[in-house]
């Protein structure tokens, strides 16, 4: 079975003082959902110790928004899986599309990156997903799957599934503009099946195995019918994720959609 998951992204938010106020507020908004899902947030760098210790023992990890696929060196201005893992970070997301689009970070770096905090038995979010540009030429399924491939070429097929692949089309972050249930269900149909064909037959399902999360405008409204869809795992949550109300909803739409109150999971 996959286990549901949610991650928070606050991308280059916060502060001392409203991060503390926000996870006050949202703990115990989470108490209910944390042994049935995994949860992490993921705040700034500079911010990641402050975060740490105010997840304490909830059970809620901690997670980065980027990292140097570099161990150590002079590499001003970056930050290693080793410092990451030092911090208390269980998750890493790997290749946002604001990480593509505005850095220039290449499919291969973020493989590269992939690669790095594998290595360091921490768990990278990939992000993949399609520019409108893209969505409209009908390249969608092609971009996707040499996002995933460059991964695979790294570090091999078995690595990739210790993962999770958030699809996110680039269009749907934090534009408000939602992809529809049917767009969501064709592109993880699409990516699950793109797995089992790289899979040599001897080695299992492991598209069955692989966890696949959507991001892109989530909001409360929307996240119970996108989380019911049966290839969505979770949620990547951006705009929603600095609001503790609108995660806790967000939280409690994956928990209903995937069965794991009740122990009707919808993943056999
Ligand atoms: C994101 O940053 O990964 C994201 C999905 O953002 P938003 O929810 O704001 O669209």
């Amino acid at each position: 079975m996959r286990k549901p998951i949610l991650i928070a992204n606050w991308k280059m938010n916060g502060s001392l003082q409203s991060n503390q106020a926000l996870m006050v507020r949202l703990l115990p908004r989470l108490r209910l959902f944390r042994k049935t899902m995994d949860l992490a947030v993921c705040p700034p760098f500079p911010y990641l110790f402050q975060v740490r210790d105010l997840l304490g023992y909830t059970g809620i990890m901690l997670g980065a928004q980027n990292v140097s696929s570099y161990v150590s060196g002079a590499y001003t201005g970056e930050v290693s899986a080793t410092m990451l893992q030092e911090m208390g970070c269980r998750y890493v997301l790997v290749g946002h599309s604001e990480r593509r689009a505005l850095y220039g970070e290449t499919s291969q770096d973020v493989a590269a990156k992939f690669r790095s905090v594998l290595g360091l038995g921490l768990i990278p979010v990939l992000c993949v997903g399609e520019t409108l540009e893209e969505r409209e030429n009908n390249q969608t399924r092609t971009v996707i799957e040499q996002q995933i491939q460059a991964v695979i070429d790294e570090v091999g097929l078995a690595s990739l599934a210790r993962g999770v692949v958030a699809y996110e089309p680039v269009w749907a972050i934090g534009t408000g503009k939602t992809a529809t249930p049917e767009q969501v269900s064709l592109v993880h149909q699409d990516i699950r099946q793109f797995v089992a064909r790289c899979a040599p037959e001897a080695s299992g399902d492991i598209s069955q195995e692989l966890r696949v999360i959507y991001g892109g405008s989530v909001k409360p409204g929307n996240a119970f019918e996108l989380f019911s869809l049966p290839d969505v795992d979770g949620g990547l949550i951006g705009g929603a994720s600095l609001h503790a109300d609108d995660f806790g909803t967000i939280a409690g739409a994956l928990a209903e959609a995937s069965g794991v109150l009740t122990g009707e999971c919808k993943v056999e």
